[in-house]
């Protein structure tokens, strides 16, 4: 079979390609008009819209559906603890993990790596141990270690990056002693776009005995994550950003690692026993789930993998990546345009700066046209420190943007350069 790329999509006949005017439909807020034009939604790595499967069945659970899980014995209860763990073992088989009991329900992926850092990481980080991220990372990746580091007397090393946006990876193996505890990486950057080799960099860290923690957050919506042929031991991803609800995100891990960690927060649901003397604490997954967990949201959640998965996959991919080539393509040859991140693989995003025009002022234009786009640093200062830019404009797509819809982001890009210029 011909592997689908770009180049077969746009040759393929029409029953071949990916059906954007379709999926478009099922998405409520793609029809609205923003300043009075069609909404031109290129802010997904910020968070993703909803399908009406979503939406409908956050609606349906709270019309007809809502209690408290694993509680009641009443009819109501059973039918939402039975739908509460039917969503866990959907997004078991989402990342293909081994068994439910390894995903765990949380916020969203700062909650994650938060769990990790304070349960995983005070229980084996000594004064003097390392913890290693790259120079891409998220402030939820980085922030959290810093406060572990802080109070264990650890120490945070961070792994370099090219001037494409590419990770070195000899640095990385050299970062590698035996004082490490964690790699933490990131699967796909928020700000480049770059998706980094990490089955590659789990094997390194494999053969040295260190386990790795994988931020999701951004590749779960876009490829098809296997936990287990990656052999990451933590995997993390929000909701939000797969289609799904806010509130509610996922971390992976392996059980042996989850049932030695210590709980993250005390509460019910936690706990097997209590006394004032003694608790022993339930096992996993809820020993990481304390109190009344976001139901709905975990509810909605699985509707939204189910809408992901009944899309075709590698002609979704294909048609992602058709949207970077012609963004990529379509901005390169603006005057005073200068993409950041150029990496060897990247999923659909673009990181670019005008000469002498603040993105903010990019992206004060594009509202006007009813597009979205993201202006700052997104969360990644030490990203933009390592570019020399104070900020960009990002541009990030999901399988339902179109071309027309990136030509309306050239022409705003160009009108900002007539307007401030
Ligand atoms: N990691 C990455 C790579 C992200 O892009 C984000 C969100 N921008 C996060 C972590 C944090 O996710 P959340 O805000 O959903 O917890």
């Amino acid at each position: 079979m011909t592997p689908l790329n770009a180049e077969t999509l746009l040759a393929a006949p029409a029953a071949n390609r990916f059906d954007v005017a379709r999926v478009r439909e099922d998405f409520p807020i793609l029809q609205r008009l923003v300043n009075g034009r069609p909404l031109v939604y290129l802010d997904n790595a910020a968070t993703s819209q909803k399908p009406r499967t979503v939406i409908e069945a956050l609606n349906r659970y709270y019309s007809m559906e809502n209690a408290n899980v694993h509680r009641g014995v009443h009819y109501l209860s059973e039918q939402a603890t039975a739908a509460y763990e039917r969503a866990r073992r959907r997004v078991q088989r989402f990342l293909h993990a081994r068994d439910s009991s390894e995903i765990i329900f949380v916020r969203g992926t700062t909650e994650a790596i938060n769990l990790v850092a304070n349960t995983y990481g005070r229980s084996r980080v000594r004064p003097g141990d390392e913890i290693v991220v790259s120079a891409m990372e998220h402030p939820s990746y980085i922030v959290p270690w810093q406060m572990l580091c802080e109070a264990q007397g650890g120490r945070l090393r961070v792994i370099p990056m090219n001037d494409a946006g590419d990770l070195l990876l000899d640095e990385y193996e050299r970062l590698l002693n035996p004082r490490v505890r964690l790699v933490a990486v990131t699967h796909v950057s928020n700000a480049l776009g770059t998706m980094n080799p990490v089955k590659e960099m789990i094997a390194v860290a494999h053969a040295r005995g260190i386990p790795v923690l994988l931020d999701g957050a951004q590749a779960a919506p876009h490829r098809e994550v296997d936990v287990q042929a990656l052999d990451c031991d933590f995997y993390t991803f929000s909701g939000h950003k797969t289609f799904g609800p806010t509130g509610i995100g996922i971390l992976y891990g392996k059980a042996a690692l989850l049932e030695e960690m210590p709980p993250f927060q005390g509460g019910g649901d936690m706990i097997r026993s209590v006394t004032f003397e003694r608790t022993e604490y339930a096992p996993i997954p809820a020993k990481f789930e304390a109190g009344t967990p976001s139901i709905a949201d975990a509810i909605g959640l699985e509707a939204a993998i189910d809408y992901l998965e009944r899309l075709d996959r590698p002609l979704m991919e294909a048609h992602e990546a058709e949207l970077l080539r012609h963004a990529t393509e379509a901005l390169a040859p603006i005057p005073g345009l200068r993409m950041i991140g150029a990496a060897r693989e990247k999923t659909g995003l673009v990181s670019f700066v005008l000469d002498g025009i603040h993105a903010h002022d990019v992206g004060t234009i594009a509202d006007r046209d009813g597009i979205a786009l993201r202006a700052g640093h997104h969360c990644a200062q030490p990203v933009m420190e390592r570019f020399g830019v104070p900020a960009t404009a990002r541009a990030s797509f999901a399988f339902y943007n179109t071309h027309e819809e990136i030509d309306a982001l050239v022409a705003a890009v160009h009108r900002a350069r007539q307007i401030f210029g």
